[in-house]
Parts: structure tokens; sequence; C-alpha cells
């Protein structure tokens, strides 16, 4: 492996908090071994019984949200409030989701034959669970529930920016699991890299298209299972007769949120253009009230950006759309003092070849840009790789309607932001992900089908 330490940095200030021990090659080896030996009992537990267990751990993580969500705040930047608002979030959703799981692998008698034919979803053995810093709770939580509930042990490695969040929480599972059936690894890319090549049969992974197909090319070797929910490019398309203010408080809310540091950001703003000035005061007044600030402070909405390399990305998208000719009209400076603080940044018509219309800025920006007729609105929308999420704002149903068939992203929000009802799947189209989380069909994806059909004796 690469490194001995991860040096875990308070993004709010650049002090040390801790050094963080990386497991070694043989470590990962350990860890995936003992996963492996604890599977068998684990598979043949009675479901029910499973899923009590974890329940049970879900429950901790709700009693210890305050204690979690202050671990997580510090290291990742998160402001404190909503860092325990993401504990408890998460950990209600996926209590009431277990039902589902149950429902996900309940075995059926299939009808139809002469025969019983009975399918089961059998777990796929020892899942690799390897996840991101942005949401470093709820991301590894929501495949840890579904891999374990079905029947899997799981290796997790969470992102080198949030050791100590992911420890806390892996330590609140393992209080209530047999030994085995969840270990933790701590390290870097490399030691993601590693579990992935290691003795695993599935890789549940939530972080960038580009580790996506890393992890894609390793897995092929061995045929394993992959879900990759990847990263996005998220258009939100404003037009003219629309309800400008909610449009544009959801447009410049859902660009900021979290630093700018979500999946499903929006990330570009395409507004018609007869509404464009209109749109841009609107923004700029809701702007005035995301002032960043400690993230441990009360009050604050808006903390740093998780990494001094994360910031450093922020600023060459600002300066590229600069160069290219854009016109920022607030912020794109670099604040003093110390942390990874980026103020809120407004940007208006970078051309198309600008890197904040093409790729994944991940920082507070609002970039704004026109477009003519709904042709040209659902054409740039599309301009991406991308296809995870999709906004539009009309007051026309046809045309939400039309405009949302026509945009190629797995979740679309017409007036209102994206994201669906409890039991539908989180998912991304095109390069934005393969498979999906949550629901009845995300959670059988840590299973597979088997049949048994047996003729009448
Ligand atoms: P990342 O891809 O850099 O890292 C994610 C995880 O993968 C980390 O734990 C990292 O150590 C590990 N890793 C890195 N290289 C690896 C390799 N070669 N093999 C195995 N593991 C490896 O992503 P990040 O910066 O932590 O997270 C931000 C990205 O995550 C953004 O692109 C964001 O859009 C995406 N994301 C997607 C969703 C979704 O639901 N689609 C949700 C949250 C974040």
């Amino acid at each position: 492996m690469s490194q001995a330490t991860i040096r875990n940095l308070d993004p709010a200030t650049g002090e040390l908090i801790e050094e963080v021990p990386c497991a070694t090659g043989a470590d990962v080896q350990a860890a995936v071994a003992r996963a492996r030996a604890a599977w068998p009992a684990w598979r043949d537990m009675e479901s029910s019984q499973r899923l009590d267990l974890v329940r049970a751990a879900l429950e901790r993580m709700g009693e210890q949200a305050p204690e979690l969500g202050a671990v997580l705040s510090r290291e990742m930047g998160k402001p404190l409030d909503r860092a325990v608002g993401e504990v408890r979030g998460y950990c209600q959703r996926l209590t009431e989701e277990l039902e589902r799981v149950a429902q996900a692998i309940a075995p059926e008698i299939v009808p139809g034959s002469e025969d019983r034919v009975l399918l089961t979803r059998e777990p796929h053995g020892v899942v690799a669970v390897i996840t991101p810093w942005n949401f470093p709770v709820g991301m590894p939580a929501q495949m840890l529930v579904p891999a374990l509930g079905a029947g899997n042990t799981v290796v997790f490695k969470p992102s080198e920016h949030v050791p100590l969040t992911g420890a806390y929480l892996a330590r609140l599972f393992q209080e209530q699991l047999p030994e085995g059936v969840l270990e933790l690894l701590q390290g870097e890319g490399a030691v993601g890299a590693a579990l992935v090549d290691a003795d695993v049969d599935m890789v549940a992974f939530v972080g960038s298209r580009a580790t996506g197909i890393a992890i894609m090319r390793s897995a092929a070797g061995g045929l394993k299972r992959v879900v990759l929910e990847l990263g996005g490019k998220d258009p939100l398309i404003i037009f003219a007769d629309s309800d400008l203010e909610a449009a544009a408080l959801s447009a410049t809310q859902f660009s900021l949120s979290n630093t700018g540091q979500v999946c499903c950001s929006v990330e570009r703003v395409l507004v018609e253009s007869s509404v464009a000035e209109k749109i841009e005061e609107l923004v700029l007044k809701e702007v005035a009230n995301w002032p960043f600030g400690d993230p441990l402070a009360k009050g604050t909405c808006m903390g740093p950006l998780v990494s001094e390399s994360q910031r450093d990305n922020v600023v060459a998208h600002v300066a590229d759309a600069r160069e290219k000719g854009a016109r920022i009209a607030i912020g794109g400076e670099l604040p003093e003092g110390p942390g990874w603080f980026y103020p809120a940044t407004v940007i208006v018509d970078a051309p198309e070849d600008a890197k904040v219309r093409r790729d994944e800025t991940f920082g507070p920006v609002v970039c704004l840009s026109t477009f003519e007729t709904e042709e040209e609105a659902i054409e740039k929308a599309n301009d991406t790789i991308y296809g995870l999420g999709a906004n539009v704002w009309t007051s026309d149903p046809e045309r939400g309607h039309r405009v949302s068939a026509a945009l190629r992203a797995g979740q679309v929000g017409v007036n209102r932001y994206l994201g669906g009802a409890p039991g539908t799947p989180w998912v991304g189209a095109r390069q934005s992900g393969m498979g999906f989380l949550g629901g009845i069909e995300g959670h059988r994806q840590f299973t597979s089908p088997k049949t048994v059909a047996t003729a009448p004796a």
C-alpha cells in the first residue's frame, strides 16, 4: 500500500485531528478471510433474526446521532445540525426500509408449473462496501443494511477523508452483529483497490466515475457483481412560464447545499433567455443567505469544502470559466484565513466548453446559462456523459411531461427538486452508475435469484 497513515485534517482549520493507521495488504486479506469465515452462519440464520440485529444497529445509530453527527461535522465540515440530521434521517428511512428488505428476500413458490418451483434470493457472499465522504453516514448505511440484511457479510472501507465517522458507524453495527460479519478497513484508494482485488463476491460502491471505471475493470477479472453509484452534472431547466421565485430558490439551494458537494447537486441552471435577468436577480438575493462559517457553530448553513484538493478543483473551474469569458456575478475569490472555505459563487454565461459546464464542480457554484427553445433546453440538458438527476420548472403540465420524458436521467423533478417516494430506487442513468440502490429491486441486487424445481412425488 502507498501510505501508512491517513492524516485526518479538520477542513475548517486545516489542523490535524488524528493520524489513522491504514490497512496493509495483509490486513485486507485477513479482513476478507474473517468475513468469509463468518458468512455461512450469517447466511443460514433466520432472516427475521438477521434483520432484528440490523434493526438494533440502526437503533443505536439513532441514539448516538448527536455524538456521531459531531464527529462527522468536525472531519467533513458539514454544519453540525445537518450532520446530526443526516444520521437521524438515514436511521429513520433505513429502519422503515427493513420491511422492504424482508419482502425482497422472501422465498416464493412460482405458479404455472405442475412441479413445485421455489424461487429464493441467495446472498452473494462477501460484499466490499466502498464509500465517499459527502454523506459519510448515509452512503455506507444505505448499503450495509440491504447487504447484511440479505445475508452477506461485509468488508467496509470508508473514505480516507472521514475515517473516524466510518469507524464510529462500523462499531455501532459490530456491537450488534456476530464477529466477522462486518469488517472495517481504513485507507485511501490503494486499500479500496486491494479490497476489490481480494476474495470478495460483490463490490457496492458510491463515488466518482473515474473510480467506478477502475473498480469495474478490476472486478471484471473475477466476474464480481458491482453496483456503482457515481457522479453527475445535473441540469435544472427554468422556462419563462414557471414560478420564477420558487425555481430560483430551488436552483440556488440545491447548487449550494452541503457546499455543493452532493452527487445530485444542481450543477447547471438553464434559463429561458427572456427571464434570465430576473432569475439572476432572484438567485443573487438567495445567495446572500448562504455565507460560509464554522460548521460547529450554531446557525451555520455552509461549511468548508472537505479538502484542499476539493477546493482546488472549484478554484480551477471558476478560473477556467473566467478565462473563457464568463461573468462572475458574485463570489469567485479565495477567502483569507485557515480552512478550505469558498464563497457561494454565481457564474453567468460560461461557454459550453468550460469545465463548469462539463465536469463535476462539486462546490458552492450556481452556474447560469440560457436557452431559446424547448428543443435547445433538452439538447443542452442532455449534453453530458452523466445522467443522475435533472429538474424542470414550467407551469405547462404538457411541457413538464414532454421535457421530463426527454431528459436522459435516472431521476427527474418537475416543479420540485428530484427524489422519489419511499420504495423507489436511487438510480443514475448513463455514466452516473450501474445498478441502483433502495426499494425492492435495489435490495435484490445484493442477491442472486435461484430456482429449485421439484417433480411431484
Ligand atoms: P472517490 O471515487 O474519489 O472515492 C470514493 C471511495 O473510493 C473512497 O473510499 C476511496 O478511497 C475509494 N477509492 C479510490 N480509488 C479507488 C480504487 N481504485 N479502487 C477502489 N476504491 C477506490 O470519490 P469521492 O471524492 O470520495 O466522492 C465524491 C464522488 O462521489 C462524486 O463524484 C459524487 O458525485 C459521487 N457520489 C455519488 C453518489 C450517488 O449516489 N450517485 C452519492 C454520493 C457521492
